[in-house]
């Protein structure tokens, strides 16, 4: 569904709430379907339901100037103005934030190789081209410019082979993730295309097949009642039987979601496949910023034999002013739901930044000699030897990501971030 219009229960709406979410979604990709809508969103309490709040973008979802720019153009009619302010607000929203084109792109005799991304040692991210769209789109994705028609900003893997080759020079790989968008839109037998040849080549390196996914939350019948979920189910078997440990990235924002009979059951039959469930979703303001509501999910995925592994700080992409939580928040309310938790849902790490350097976790405000600040380290990085090594910001309750802080005890750089650190690392890449 992409039409508001088309919703039964959108007429519990006002004609001005209506238009603006037509006005937000020009903007924010809109496409939802009849399960967000008939079990997941409670329309008695739309204003603040999470769900909603997730699928169908808002008015404050843009700044108010945007906004204003926007529906002056839309109460218009004027499609051309409307084209140009939309693009004009998406280039203000950093597209494609921490580098993800600049330096993540792999190359192979010397071209770029569209549809992976490579930036830590062990894992490759492979974008199947058929794979770059979701069941429903959440307001908060940074994918976006995947949805949106940007093709300069497009990315997709269509040719496996291509893959095949990278791998083969590159023995350090042990993870594939395959992602998207969410590559569970795809037939069973589209996905396997890009994933059994993968297997069959026998990489001696290669242990781990990850599928990251959002479709456990949007369309649980995927491994229900969909013309293919025998035959999806039938691949998970079969990458594991092969030997290699299948990991379903699953990516739950909210303990609601895990509520529907569908949802239980499908989790069932994954796990009946022998793949494990790990669960991962950024920390968002209005929909989850509460320890809570983080203490009931990770319950509940323990529960029905999901493992917790990452909580994410929203990235400074999109929507990240109705989105953000400062990043000394994001600890507090990370450390009061894991204080709550037993061990078996202490899996999970974060606050954690993707930034351009690495994955950032914030593990404490401490004071250290008279001065408190702000202590980092990074749980992954572009440089392995960064990995676990401690570092200091000022302390600053405002900070939403990285480069809002600066370094303490009068530092000038952050370690990673010393040109010669810099230097050190592209001559060690360019001469492998
Ligand atoms: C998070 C991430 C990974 C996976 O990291 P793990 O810590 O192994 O889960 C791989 N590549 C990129 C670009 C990532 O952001
Ligand atoms: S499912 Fe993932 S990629 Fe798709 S819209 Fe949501 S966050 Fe973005």
């Amino acid at each position: 569904m992409r039409n508001l219009r088309d919703i039964p229960y959108i007429n519990n709406l006002s004609e001005e709430e209506i238009f603006n979410i037509e006005v937000a979604a020009r903007v924010c990709p809109f496409k939802t379907n009849n399960y967000v809508v008939e079990k997941l969103i409670d329309w008695e309490n739309y204003a603040d339901d999470p769900l909603f709040l997730l699928n169908f973008p808002q008015k404050n979802m843009l700044l108010p100037h945007f906004f204003d720019e926007l529906s002056d153009d839309v109460r218009m009619g004027n499609e051309e103005r409307i084209k140009t302010t939309v693009r004009k607000i998406h280039y203000s929203m950093n597209p494609h934030p921490a580098g993800q084109l600049k330096y993540n792109v792999p190359t192979l005799n010397g071209k770029k190789l569209k549809g992976l991304q490579h930036k830590y040692h062990e894992t490759v991210l492979v974008f199947p081209k058929r794979g770059q769209t979701c069941h429903a789109y959440c307001t908060f994705c940074f994918r976006w410019p995947q949805f949106t028609g940007y093709s300069e900003l497009k990315m997709g893997l269509s040719d496996v082979n291509v893959l095949l080759e990278y791998l083969k020079y590159h023995p350090e790989v042990t993870d594939l993730l395959y992602t998207g968008g969410d590559p569970l839109v795809m037939k069973a037998s589209t996905l396997e295309e890009f994933i059994l040849p993968v297997i069959e080549a026998d990489l001696p390196g290669l242990q781990n097949i990850r599928i990251g996914s959002r479709v456990l939350t949007y369309w649980p019948y995927r491994f229900l009642t969909d013309k293919d979920s025998k035959e999806l189910l039938g691949l998970f078997t079969r990458i594991v039987r092969s030997g290699k440990h299948l990991a379903f990235m699953a990516h739950f924002n909210h303990p609601k979601e895990l509520e529907t009979e569908e949802v239980q059951e499908a989790i069932a039959r994954i796990r009946e496949t022998g793949a494990e469930i790990r669960t991962q979703s950024p920390l968002l303001r209005n929909i989850n910023d509460d320890p809570d509501i983080w203490i009931q999910m990770w319950h509940k995925q323990v529960e029905l034999g999901c493992i917790p592994y990452y909580m994410f700080v929203v990235r400074d992409t999109g929507a990240q002013h109705y989105f953000g939580v400062p990043l000394v928040e994001a600890y507090e309310i990370y450390r009061e739901a894991f204080k709550a938790v037993s061990g078996l849902a202490r899996t999970v790490r974060g606050p954690s930044m993707s930034a351009t350097p690495g994955k950032i976790m914030i593990t404490g405000t401490p004071e250290i000699r008279g001065e408190k600040v702000i202590a980092l380290t990074m749980i992954q990085a572009r440089n392995p030897d960064w990995v676990l090594k401690p570092f200091f910001a000022e302390y600053n309750r405002s900070a939403y990501w990285i480069d809002d802080l600066t370094p303490a005890f009068d530092k000038e750089y952050f370690f990673f971030e010393k040109p010669e650190m810099e230097f050190e690392y592209f001559i060690k890449n360019l001469f492998g």
